[in-house]
């Protein structure tokens, strides 16, 4: 943790001397800089120890069922307050805190003579591993349990119950990591940055800030040392946090944030400062994401998952039900907008029970994509095939420009492949409708074969490409901080398909996470990105961000970041001036 000497006017903040001027360093997330009081959250306890109980058995399972109710009711209480899909999440952590499982195992515990608080404990850690070896779905559940396991040891221990501080002025919360719980409670009035010990670009967290617009840092080690009330601050394009700084340094982000709010007041197509055009578009999973993405201005969509409309079906979605439900996302559109439908993305993350894929020892790495479709025969290409007509018949009557992609895509022969089918159910090939989702390295390096061919577009996924590029998985925590896009060797790739793109003269989109960092948005141009689509939330900031550099800037920025070290070195080579 790197410690610099401060200025003369720390006392200016409202803190100590100069001297006490600390800065650490995390990943950023978003550009903002702002300024506030640390607010940390109650820590969860530390295991209880497993000493004999004092108190009779009976009094040890009353405080057990008690804190475990308690906890229940606080949970109800923080989802009311809530409501919406949070009040339904906290509800469905509430019932798991008053199982009948868990009272039964918590008593069988306590009668055998331990603590109400190291039954809990202890009946909690056994559900974990049960969870932890019951495959992804019930291993992201791990983190609830964790949860209220925290919770209910805490009330049993006598000591605040983990989670958010309470606070009615403006604060920046510092935290390992934040529990699911307490992201879901976030108020963003009063919470002006998040910072975290834990976590890497793809937590939890930084997800959640992204959505949120929070600017955040997360994985900044040593910040847990931070008292309450220290004032900081938090610059998530350097991905630092400065802690008591001193007054030079506040009143220079006051006028950096100044002209940031004018320039996140601007509206119209993107572009760069010298009016290079670079389409900003929307990432949707359904209808209920259109309106947020029309309010921001969206240029259209550029990544339409269309699995998420049918991850819990059991049966193939029938032709008239897609069209249906493709329609209505199109009509929302006007003329011209490009709408970019990716194809089933199924296998891996995203596992549709309608297309049987079969045990494999790692779905990352296994049938996943178009993969899904051209395997074991083609037995489920049938899907594929009704999907694309259903896309098809449901763009024939709108004004919108609909374009389709297919996931996982390896080499030229798959996307020619896909190209005659789409071609064979009617759709636009020849007009260059018709495209491909770069997300693996393989692609990236033969994105020039690819795009000689047929296939008229390439959008590169990000997130996968990341995955697969550091070899790390990206539903593993644990490697979270391997899930960089900012790695160069990621940006290599990405230049490396922009390129292709220069070179055939077809276009290259950007439609994963790193979409929406504005920092790393202005480098994806510099790579030969022209277009960027992101969660909607983030659309305003990046349009900010990329009209105050010239497309020289872009191109000098990413030649930096290509040629760096590490992931952070990347991002801090490019957020020099
Ligand atoms: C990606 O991989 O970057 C992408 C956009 O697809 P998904 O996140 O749905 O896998
Ligand atoms: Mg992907």
């Amino acid at each position: 943790m790197p410690e610099t000497a401060g200025g003369s006017a720390a006392e200016a903040a409202g803190v100590a001397g100069a001297a006490d001027r600390t800065e650490y360093e995390g990943v950023g997330v978003g550009t903002a800089t702002v300024a506030g009081p640390v607010a940390r959250t109650a820590q969860a306890p530390p295991e209880p120890p497993d000493v004999p109980a004092t108190a009779t058995a009976d009094e040890e399972r009353r405080k057990a069922l008690a804190a475990l109710a308690a906890v229940a009711a606080d949970l109800r209480a923080r989802g009311a307050a809530a409501g919406g899909d949070t009040a339904d999440v906290l509800e469905a952590q509430a019932m798991m805190a008053e199982d009948p499982d868990l009272e039964e195992r918590v008593s069988a515990r306590v009668a055998a003579g331990k603590t109400a608080a190291r039954a809990i404990h202890e009946t909690f850690a056994g559900y974990r591993e049960m969870f932890a070896g019951l495959g992804e779905y019930l291993a992201g559940r791990v983190a609830d349990l964790d949860d209220i396991a925290a919770r209910a040891v805490a009330v049993a221990t006598g000591v605040a119950m983990p989670g958010l501080p309470r606070r009615t002025e403006p604060y920046v919360l510092v935290a390992e990591d934040l529990a699911p719980a307490d992201t879901a409670l976030l108020d963003r009035r009063l919470v002006l940055a998040l910072v975290t010990a834990e976590g890497g670009p793809t937590s939890h967290t930084a997800i959640l800030a992204q959505s949120m617009g929070i600017p955040a840092v997360v994985g900044a080690a040593g910040v847990l040392d931070l008292a309450d009330d220290t004032v900081v601050l938090v610059d998530a394009a350097a991905g630092t946090v400065v802690a008591r700084p001193t007054s030079e340094e506040l009143e220079a982000a006051v006028t950096r944030s100044a002209a940031a709010v004018t320039a996140t007041a601007l509206r119209g197509p993107g572009r760069t400062a010298d009016s290079q055009p670079v389409r900003l578009l929307a990432n949707i999973g359904g209808a209920a994401d259109v309106p947020e993405a029309l309010a921001a201005g969206a240029e259209g969509v550029g990544l339409f998952r269309t699995e998420f409309l049918y991850l819990d079906a059991d049966e193939p979605p029938s032709l008239p039900a897609q069209v249906k439900a493709y329609r209505e996302i199109f009509e929302a559109f006007g003329a011209g907008a490009r709408v970019v439908v990716r194809t089933l993305d199924a296998g891996a993350d995203k596992p549709l029970p309608f297309v049987p894929l079969g045990e494999e020892p790692n779905p990352a790495l296994g049938v996943r994509g178009l993969r899904a479709f051209r395997a074991f025969d083609g037995r489920n290409e049938a899907v594929l095939r009704t999907q694309l007509e259903a896309i098809n018949e449901a763009a024939d009557a709108v004004p919108a420009d609909v374009w389709v992609m297919a996931p996982m895509v390896n080499e030229a022969p798959e996307a020619e492949w896909f190209c005659d089918l789409a071609a064979s159910c009617g759709l636009d090939v020849v007009n260059g409708r018709v495209g491909i989702m770069v997300e693996t390295p393989a692609a990236a390096l033969t994105a020039g074969a690819i795009l000689a061919g047929r296939t008229g577009f390439a959008s590169i996924g990000t997130n996968d490409l990341t995955q697969y590029t550091m070899a790390a998985d990206r539903m593993l925590g644990a490697l979270g901080t391997c899930q960089d896009p900012w790695h160069p060797a990621v940006l290599k790739l990405i230049g490396a398909a922009g390129d292709a793109g220069a070179a055939t003269g077809k276009p290259i989109g950007v439609c994963g996470e790193a979409a929406a960092d504005p920092l790393l948005a202005c480098v994806l141009v510099g790579l030969g990105v022209r277009s960027l689509s992101m969660a909607p939330s983030a659309i305003a900031e990046v349009r900010a961000v990329l009209a105050t550099r010239t497309l020289e800037d872009c191109v000098e920025m990413a030649a930096r970041a290509r040629w760096a070290a590490t992931a952070r070195e990347a991002r801090r080579t490019a957020a020099a001036r």
